[in-house]
């Protein structure tokens, strides 16, 4: 736990280094169906890349869940417009044949998840998003994901 804390108070010193690129972020969801981070630089020369998304709220995952997915800019709409509650919860509401480069278990208030990938399926000057495929939530839940 001192490690844990160490490394908060760290963060908490030296936001702009997270802005300048990383291979490790942690968002934070909430009850009010928001995302703390608006935007993800991962650095370009990162081999890995993990997420960590902490659900802050309360509310169960079938009433607000939270994940957070990472898609193509040009694949954002066919990823919207494949999310269905005839899917699974785990899966996101997504198929299992979308095209997502990143996605993190769906969770409910008071719970965490994390999910590493491998970082050469990102390329630098490409742009993505990240987003929460509850159904709903993306509207509110998304930011600019990309490389530096
Ligand atoms: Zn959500």
């Amino acid at each position: 736990m001192k490690t844990l804390r160490y490394f908060a108070i760290t963060l908490l010193m030296f936001p702009l280094q997270l802005l300048a690129g990383t291979c490790e972020v942690t968002l934070n969801g909430s009850d009010s169906m928001k995302y703390d981070v608006s935007e993800i630089k991962m650095d370009a020369s990162c081999s890995e890349f993990k997420l960590v998304l902490n659900h802050s709220g309360k509310l169960p995952a079938n009433i607000m869940g939270h994940n957070v997915v990472v898609v193509k800019d040009s694949d954002f709409q066919t990823v919207i417009g494949s999310i269905n509650m005839a899917h699974s919860a785990e899966g996101g509401y997504l198929p299992s044949d979308a095209p997502v480069l990143l996605k993190t278990g769906l969770i409910g208030g008071g719970e965490t998840t994390e999910v590493t990938v491998n970082a050469s399926a990102f390329k630098t000057g490409e742009s993505y998003t990240f987003f929460c495929s509850f159904p709903g939530h993306y509207a509110m839940m998304k930011g600019a994901f990309s490389l530096n």
